[in-house]
């Protein structure tokens, strides 16, 4: 049988907890709108504490069940939920660029893209190993158990709507754990969708709570989720100010955390560099989600002796390659920014920049014959490390170049930055690329690639940037707390 979900008719307008479709105990309602003319999609359940507290209750006694499962049987859930999420890919794709504003092909890989955690995760529920210890005494025996830590809360970002909902649920649900999960308030359709075919999928009911709520209410829904006793694990992928304050909350009763937070990615092209490949790369990482990614090149160094060289090919590239306009358009390639706030805050931003002397080399204007939300891919020069769209993460199509001289230099410049998420680089000097990968302060490099992400590879920051690894191997470890066992009178 193949799940299909009644949301592609009909848009979900109720929060899912404990298996059934409930609105907010207040009965208030906030707006989803989508980005491409700021129309109404729908009003959903504007969630307070209080139904906090009854999805953490319902995930609680869900996990009571749920710890005691074989991994094998969690592990066929998984699978089941991956391949109900590729049945309606096409569907959940459209639902997606309907709230977010993403181009549909970008939908339908970011929908493969969190099935393959599903997939993934399947596995490693299956290969979570605990360990023997040498003992040092005959007399006894030493073990260490992997159990789950017990009710996970997921706060997720609208950037992302589906792959940063499984990439951590994958994880929870392979190491036992139960999930709340509170979407972010411009995105929370997907979220509800995929809850939908996790049911059919044979997730029961109270391992995965939808909690929706706006913007209001969001900060007293994430202290409940930080400060319950029984929510035993946070893990966030949002903005770093935002982390802060979750990190604090969740040290009153010492929460296990991961947070995913901003980058401020540097993109280097050395002298040596395949300025072609390095082009394809720039594209690939900057206009990806119209530049709304944490993992997007934000500031590009270009050495002076290619720099020209590189700025016209690029250009070229923008030209003949980036189509603005709604996404579920089959032609476009790039859409509008989320939301107002993200539009004002960037057209700021590039304002400053050409306030503080940046040349527009392309682009550089909002385009409102398109829609309220929409910008130009903007390309400029002249910027020095300084400048504001070199400092904050720019969340926009623009690609912002500053020339350098020297490999010293410019690892000084891209180092000197508290975020730490990706970084990439392009050079053919065999032993260039060896040091800049060892000494950028990134958790995450590319050389000569740009596109970084996948479910076997360990995604997560340093620095300001965040705590812990998703995906991969590692990720699993987020959700599982080690017992260790002795076992005496032998
Ligand atoms: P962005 O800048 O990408 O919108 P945010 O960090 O503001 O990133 O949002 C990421 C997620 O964090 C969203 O789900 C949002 O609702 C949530 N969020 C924002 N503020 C808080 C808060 N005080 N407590 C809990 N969650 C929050």
């Amino acid at each position: 049988r193949v799940p299909s979900v009644r949301f592609f008719s009909q848009l979900p307008d109720k929060a899912f907890v404990n298996g059934k479709w409930v609105p907010a105990a207040s009965g208030k309602t906030f707006p989803v709108q989508n980005p491409v003319d700021e129309s109404l999609l729908v009003e959903i359940p504007d969630m307070d504490s209080e139904d906090t507290k009854a999805a953490v209750d319902s995930s609680h006694r869900a996990f009571q069940k749920w710890k005691n499962t074989t991994a094998k049987e969690r592990s066929d859930i998984l699978l089941s939920w991956n391949t109900a999420i590729l049945k309606n890919k096409t569907e959940l794709a459209t639902l997606l660029t309907k709230e977010n504003g993403k181009p549909l092909q970008e939908s339908v890989t970011e929908i493969t893209y969190a099935s393959s955690f599903l997939d993934w995760f399947a596995g490693e529920a299956r290969r979570c190993y605990g360990d023997i210890i040498p003992s040092p005494r005959n007399d006894r025996q030493i073990f260490i158990f992997k159990q789950p830590v017990g009710v996970a809360a997921i706060i997720t970002p609208w950037n992302f709507p589906a792959a940063m909902i499984t990439r951590k649920i994958g994880a929870a649900f392979a190491a036992g754990c139960t999930c709340v999960v509170k979407p972010a308030e411009d995105t929370p359709l997907t979220a509800l969708a995929l809850a939908e075919l996790a049911a059919e999928a044979g997730v029961p009911p109270g391992a995965l709570n939808v909690v929706t709520a706006s913007r209001s209410n969001t900060p007293a829904v994430g202290k409940v989720l930080c400060e319950e006793d029984n929510v035993r694990k946070l893990s966030f992928t949002g903005s770093t100010e935002v982390g802060r304050i979750l990190y604090s909350q969740c040290a009153k009763n010492i929460k296990k955390i991961s947070l995913e937070l901003g980058g401020n990615a540097p993109f280097i092209v050395f002298e040596s560099a395949d300025l072609d490949l390095a082009v394809k790369g720039l594209m690939a990482s900057k206009f990806r989600n119209t530049g709304q990614t944490c993992v997007c090149s934000n500031r590009i160094f270009v050495h002076s002796s290619v720099h020209d060289a590189f700025v016209a090919k690029l250009q070229q590239a923008m030209k003949q390659e980036l189509r603005v306009g709604d996404g579920l358009q089959q032609e476009n390639n790039q859409g509008p920014l989320v939301n107002r706030n993200q539009f004002d805050r960037f057209l700021k931003l590039v304002q400053s920049a050409k306030g503080e002397g940046a040349k527009v080399v392309h682009g550089g204007t909002p385009l409102p014959s398109v829609g309220p939300l929409f910008f130009a891919p903007t390309i400029i020069t002249d910027v020095n490390p300084g400048m504001r769209c070199f400092v904050e993460e720019q969340f926009g199509p623009l690609v912002a170049i500053c020339k350098f001289g020297t490999e010293e230099e410019v690892l000084q410049k891209a180092n000197d930055c508290e975020r730490g998420l990706a970084g990439y680089f392009y050079s053919r000097d065999v032993s260039q690329i060896w040091r800049v990968a060892l000494n950028l302060e990134v958790g995450m490099v590319g050389a000569n690639e740009a596109v970084l992400s996948a479910c076997e590879n360990a995604f997560g920051g340093i620095k300001q940037s965040g705590i812990g690894s998703e995906g991969s191997k590692y990720g699993i470890d987020e959700y599982i707390q080690l017992k260790s066992f002795t076992f005496g009178g032998l």
